[in-house]
């Protein structure tokens, strides 16, 4: 049985709350849940946490077959585990993990100030440093999906209830929708950091079919951007709304974004909402990253298997381009 009363006002207002700020959330990233005995309702695949008080954006899941599919039922990707058999929507592909979490409210943003700590060796240690009273962890790269939740469940205690995920974003976890959101807004004030303006406008006219985005000319403009943004992806979602890395001039048309060295950033005018705010998100993190921070990337094979291309073409591809 599902009782949409479990979706409470509060639930569906913080969900809301963090998906309408881009410094949380971009497009249709992020997920929330909730859960009582064996029902669990989750964001559905594709829909954005920002609308979950004005449209229906949560299915209800079977959690002990969610729980399956963890330990090796079924694909990891939850579709058999919808309860009510005429919903078409798909759940979250990270649904895994919110089954595998043993906590009625879970939470995961791609918050840029967890972004901006977990994708640098010197900004995990300080975010850890940072936490070291919560009860919290960090799990290294994988993609999301069973694979994600699979590392996570290694190193999950019962108590753990803040989880940095290495180049992807932050997991929170609470008895109670206040709890959680207290937590979140915890971990927020202790990794936020100050800001550059990496906005500027540009002296010529964008390429044909683009325009400039402005709020984000300093990745084009200032060395560092530039050189981090055209050689590597730092974080899921870039790569499967942007592609890999941030082409420059000269670059395939088909690419929704490149850079103009020393000019812009230029995106292209049919651009989608979500892949806009995946631009904005690449400029919010780097306007926050610390000059003596070291940067990793995702690497090649990981950008291939979230584009699901087999690993060795692309390489070769690569290796072809440079
Ligand atoms: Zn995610």
């Amino acid at each position: 049985m599902t009782r949409p009363e479990q979706l409470t006002p509060e639930f569906r207002a913080l969900s809301a709350k963090l998906g309408q700020d881009p410094l949380r959330v971009q497009g249709p990233g992020g997920n929330t849940s909730i859960k009582d005995g064996n029902v669990m309702w989750i964001k559905a695949s594709g829909t954005e946490l920002a609308e979950a008080e004005t449209s229906d954006i949560f299915i209800a899941v079977d959690r002990k077959a969610a729980l399956a599919e963890v330990h090796g039922a079924g694909d990891g990707s939850c579709k058999a585990t919808v309860i009510d058999p005429t919903i078409s929507l798909r759940p979250s592909i990270e649904t895994t993990f919110h089954a595998a979490l043993d906590w009625p409210v879970v939470v995961h943003t791609h918050s840029v100030a967890t972004i901006m700590h977990a994708i640098s060796p010197e900004g995990r240690a300080a975010a850890t440093e940072k936490l070291s009273d919560l009860p919290a962890l960090s799990v290294p790269y994988r993609k999301p999906g069973l694979p994600l939740t699979l590392e996570i469940l290694r190193r999950l205690t019962p108590e753990t209830q803040v989880i940095i995920l290495e180049n992807h974003g932050l997991i929170c976890c609470g008895r109670t929708v206040a709890e959680t959101n207290e937590l979140i807004e915890e971990v927020e004030r202790r990794l936020s950091l100050p800001a550059r303006d990496l906005s500027g406008e540009v002296d010529r006219p964008a390429p044909d079919g683009t325009e400039w985005a402005t709020r984000a000319t300093g990745l084009a403009t200032d060395r560092r951007c530039f050189d981090l943004a055209r050689t590597g992806s730092y974080y899921p979602d870039h790569v499967v709304f942007l592609g890999p890395a941030l082409p420059t001039s000269g670059a395939d048309p088909e690419r929704p974004v490149h850079l103009v060295e020393g000019h812009g950033a230029a995106i292209r005018t049919d651009a989608t909402a979500s892949q806009r705010a995946m631009l904005q998100c690449l400029a919010d993190v780097f306007a926050r990253l610390p000059e003596d921070w070291t940067v990793e990337p995702i690497g090649p094979t990981a950008e291939a298997d979230l584009l699901n291309w087999d690993a060795e073409k692309y390489r070769q591809a690569l290796a072809e381009r440079s």
